[in-house]
């Protein structure tokens, strides 16, 4: 059938950054668009009148990175218009599917390019985003087989910047690979990776009116894109609030049957009792809470670390943050990159000068004057309890507990509502199972980081504020772009 081939699919395995001809390789492939000034529009089926003219920069020096024209309303009814479900034959969905997979590798060029400069991206950080989109595309893929229902009709897709690849192309696939159409919105600030990105799927194969491009701010086209009866459901990945205003949206205008698949916020605890390896528990705080410079979702937020080792442990911790090089993320050496705007720069400074105020800052680092760097922070409070909100930049907060008060730990994170990841570091098998039995996290890994999930291996989601599921990268992802009922019998 064919399906053989899909059916021993590996996630892929990208180039190794500590190997020298590969490095080699990513320059080659990179530096061609070191400069470039790129421009991007609305991809629709039918004739592009285009709205609004932005300029954008790169995060991380203020630097011009090309120009997107935003969709108009005028595209987004044309769009809406021209949809169509993908009727094409399963087989061709897949095959189609895993020819975008090939050409966005052959593309990694361009790709880590625009990750750097339109999105502030590190190189380990691109290398992770490429190989994630590539995985979801060919994972997808493996799953057509398994489908029993139909597809739904149109689905609209908007997503982060904080996965301006990996994301939007995770939620584009799985409603393609299940037989949808497809309008999708790109975040605001990175508009231009998911031009190149569906400018890619289309030469793969995927039809104009199946999959249809609306860069634009969320008034515009998201609110539109989200209360048209056309639209049979809406993929989102981004803040919890945001989600309940697409929510309230869709309940106004759609069938009672469109169903939100969101991806949204956290409020990501990890607990580090005494038998911890304290090497190893500094090494996967560091990498959850500062790499992509705190800007996931699944990033850790709240550290507890039990008493007897808080002092040794923190100590490690701040010796460890020093190493660490905030810098322009185009070079190998840097270890976090720029928030990605001045909205967000703002927000978190405001919040970091609060805490130094409070007298609550344990250490932050220097990060560079220009640009809109955050400098990693350790931030001291008596519990999660204190944090009304997600920080979405690389502050880390530290609490201690008693080893007494495990269980009043793990209620008050779950008392946050939110639940996507959690961390826990010990060497007690016993303590492994009564925690994880206890917390409502859609991800907990013990002994490890909390970022990351593999496509295929690791479901990723939430639960309670986190989002809606089913997980992304996991086999009932596509379910929920399914029609609730079996396809109608026909004679
Ligand atoms: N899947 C990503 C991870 O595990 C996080 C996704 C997000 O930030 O939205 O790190």
């Amino acid at each position: 059938t064919g399906y053989e081939i899909y059916e021993d699919r590996k996630n892929s395995k990208g180039l190794d950054l500590t190997y020298e001809p590969h490095l080699d390789q990513i320059d080659a492939a990179r530096d061609p668009y070191a400069d470039t000034q790129f421009t991007a529009e609305p991809l629709i089926a039918g004739t592009q009148k285009g709205g609004k003219l932005v300029t954008v920069t790169n995060p991380a020096n203020g630097k011009e990175v090309g120009q997107i024209t935003w969709a108009s309303a005028e595209d987004v009814q044309t769009a809406l218009g021209s949809a169509t479900r993908w009727d094409a034959a399963p087989e061709t969905r897949a095959e189609v599917l895993n020819r975008a997979a090939d050409l966005y590798e052959d593309n990694l060029g361009v790709f880590f390019a625009l990750l750097a400069r339109e999105a502030g991206k590190t190189l380990p950080d691109c290398m992770g985003e490429l190989r994630e989109a590539v995985d979801f595309l060919r994972y997808y893929a493996t799953r057509i087989p398994y489908l029993t229902r139909d597809a739904r009709g149109l689905f609209t897709c908007i997503s982060p910047w904080n996965f301006p690849l990996a994301i939007f192309t995770g939620q584009i696939a799985g409603a393609l690979a299940a037989g949808n159409g497809v309008l999708a919105k790109p975040a605001e600030q990175t508009g231009i990776i998911a031009y190149e990105a569906v400018k890619l799927l289309h030469q793969a194969g995927v039809p104009r009116e199946v999959l249809q491009l609306l860069p634009g701010d969320g008034a515009t086209v998201g609110a539109a894109l989200t209360s048209d009866a056309r639209i049979d459901g809406v993929a989102f990945t981004g803040s919890t609030e945001t989600a309940q205003i697409i929510h309230r949206a869709m309940a106004d205008h759609l069938s009672p049957a469109a169903p939100l698949i969101a991806e949204t916020g956290g409020l990501n605890a990890m607990i580090v009792d005494s038998t911890a390896l304290p090497e190893q528990a500094v090494r996967d705080i560091v990498a959850s809470s500062f790499q992509s410079a705190g800007q996931r979702c699944s990033a850790l937020r709240c550290l507890y670390v039990q008493d007897d080792i808080a002092d040794s442990l923190s100590e490690m911790l701040v010796g460890a943050m020093d190493e660490l090089t905030p810098a322009d993320p185009w070079h190998l050496s840097t270890d976090l990159g720029p928030v990605i705007d001045e909205e967000a720069y703002q927000g978190i400074r405001t919040y970091i000068d609060a805490a130094h105020a409070d007298q609550r800052v344990v250490h932050a680092l220097q990060a560079p004057e220009a640009g809109h760097f955050i400098p990693p922070t350790l931030i001291r409070v008596e519990g999660i309890h204190e944090m009304e909100r997600e920080i979405f930049g690389p502050v880390l907060h530290i609490a201690r507990y008693k080893a007494e008060n495990l269980d009043a730990v793990i209620n008050a994170i779950n008392a946050t509502g939110y639940g996507l990841t959690f961390g826990l570091h010990t060497r007690i098998d016993d303590r492994v199972q009564h925690v994880v039995d206890r917390i409502h996290a859609g991800n907990a890994y013990v002994n490890r980081n909390q970022i990351g999930a593999i496509v295929g291996s690791q479901p990723f989601g939430g639960e309670g504020l986190s989002g809606t599921g089913p997980k992304a990268g996991g086999p009932a992802y596509m379910d929920r772009f399914c029609s609730a009922d079996p396809a109608p019998v026909t004679a």
